[in-house]
């Protein structure tokens, strides 16, 4: 496969960065992964405004234009001829030389981008069946709205769900639900979608903010507020939202059955209504 490394496209078995680069070392760095259906980029706008926020809370400075972005995600998607699949990005501070926790300014940031084939992406069976997940504490970092590729706690988040024989984790902090290792997440009851407002607490999900819309406009009721474990399982339905898996309904929370431990309603429709909206404004 074609990678990009700082404006060269070259096989991925020939891209180098040094040992010393900040990415490497202290996780110093942020990404986006943008969904490709049909060939398209799905809302790759909403991926460039949210890289420009974390590069500016890291006062990393932001090395393509947006245009520079689009070509450099439609040559990869082309090159590896890529159908249904993912375009990875991540900017790292780079490489200062010395190692030292403290960084200087005019270091050049590391640029990688790398493209993944996931044939039938829109058609994962999971949709149909549902998710299953365990809670777990959530002892990851206070500034969680920054996309860092600080990635350890939720791969180890993951193992545990693994473990558990079940699909995924929801992380829980002062008693309640912040997100799923990859994920924003949602309970329905009636009518009303309830997800946990935006703060530093969670990422601020592209996917999140679509989902949302398209939910007003098919006249759902939208609260955001916290809510808990008890609650969820209580709930009439759960699901997830994520531009890698778009809408997934979640289906049993700590072993107890969501609803009637099926699919509801609610998910799979906006699920539908994502994915048509979604591909009519591919890029
Ligand atoms: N929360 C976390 C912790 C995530 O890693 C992700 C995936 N990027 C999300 C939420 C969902 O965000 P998005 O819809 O932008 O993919």
């Amino acid at each position: 496969r074609t990678v990009y490394l700082n404006g060269t496209y070259l096989p991925e078995t020939e891209a180098r960065v040094s040992i010393f680069d900040r990415g490497f070392l202290m996780a110093d760095g942020v990404y986006e992964v943008t969904s490709v259906l049909g060939g398209r980029l799905i809302d790759f706008s909403g991926h460039l405004i949210r890289l420009q926020r974390s590069l500016d809370e890291l006062g990393i400075s932001n090395p393509l234009t947006s245009d520079e972005w689009l070509a450099a995600h439609r040559e990869l998607v082309a090159v590896n001829k890529i159908t249904d699949g993912m375009v990875y990005l991540q900017v790292t501070r780079g490489n200062p030389g010395d190692r030292d926790f403290a960084w200087g300014e005019g270091v050049a940031p590391t640029v990688v981008l790398f493209t993944q084939d996931k044939p039938g992406l829109a058609d994962n069976p999971q949709a149909l069946t549902g998710l299953r997940v365990i809670s777990i504490p959530d002892i990851r970092w206070g500034r969680r709205d920054i996309k860092t590729v600080q990635l350890l706690y939720p791969s180890m988040a993951k193992m545990m769900a693994k473990k558990a024989g079940v699909d995924d984790a929801w992380f829980v902090e002062d008693g309640n639900v912040t997100e799923g290792t990859s994920n924003n997440v949602y309970i329905v009851k009636g009518n009303k979608i309830i997800t946990r407002p935006l703060s530093n607490d969670i990422l601020h999900g592209i996917t999140r903010a679509a989902v949302l819309r398209f939910a007003k406009e098919a006249q759902f009721e939208i609260e955001e507020r916290l809510f808990t474990v008890e609650e969820a399982k209580a709930a009439d339905e759960a699901f997830t939202t994520s531009a890698s898996a778009f809408v997934m309904p979640v289906v049993e929370i700590d072993g107890a059955a969501i609803g009637t431990g099926k699919p509801g309603r609610v998910a799979p429709r906006l699920r539908e209504i994502y994915l048509d909206e979604m591909r009519k404004a591919a890029i």
